[in-house]
């Protein structure tokens, strides 16, 4: 599967197009400053977080070293219009093998963090994060499959809190995040079962 967002980063990257004049330090610099983001510049792309990664194995579009390199040259605004930046597994494969000590898996995940201080965040995180915030779970389960739970004997699920899990969820601002999102990347599975 290519992408309009794969093609516009290959493009940038391998055509030459990048002017390292104009990327953007303030950028560059709040990403070094975040956990994670301290060795960026030691990148030199040899490619091993790439050959292991899961993501990058089923998904041809997706390879770090390419969201590394793009941090570095401080594509900004090519990074924070990827969806590439929210489909980090977080496995830290590549974060255990780099040889150079550079840590992909939080660079992704502060570059995904930072997008979504500014309004964008991709459709399935928006969803999850709505459902924790009226549900208290991560998925809503339906009455049936409590129901089957109790027909092959497993135990109940606990009930949850719900007032404490907003009280806790509002102290981080999640909610008055959410409530100013401007843009949302991908699709969800909703919207593609319509
Ligand atoms: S493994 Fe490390 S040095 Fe190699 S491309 Fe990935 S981030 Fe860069
Ligand atoms: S942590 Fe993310 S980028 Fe790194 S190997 Fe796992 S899925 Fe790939």
């Amino acid at each position: 599967m290519t992408s309009a967002s794969t093609k516009t980063e290959s493009s940038i990257i391998g055509s030459g197009k990048v002017n390292p004049s104009k990327a953007d330090q303030s950028f560059i610099k709040g990403l070094e400053k975040l956990p994670g983001g301290e060795a960026l510049r030691k990148c030199y792309q040899c490619g091993v977080c790439i050959s292991s990664c899961p993501i990058a194995r089923y998904l041809s579009e997706y390879k770090p070293a390419q969201i590394v390199r793009m941090a570095v040259y401080g594509l900004k605004d090519q990074l924070f219009a990827s969806r590439n930046i929210w489909l980090c597994s977080t496995c830290y494969a590549c974060l255990e093998r780099c040889p150079e000590g550079v840590r992909p898996a939080d660079i992704i995940r502060a570059i995904a963090n930072l997008a979504f201080q500014e309004g964008i965040i991709h459709i399935a995180f928006k969803e999850a994060a709505t459902t924790i915030l009226n549900t208290g779970r991560m998925f809503e389960v339906p009455e049936i499959r409590k129901k089957k739970r109790e027909k092959v004997g497993l135990p109940k699920l606990p009930e949850v809190n719900i007032d404490e899990v907003k009280k806790l969820l509002k102290s981080t601002g999640l909610d008055e995040r959410l409530s100013h999102v401007k843009k949302t990347l991908g699709s969800s599975e909703q919207a593609k079962s319509e």
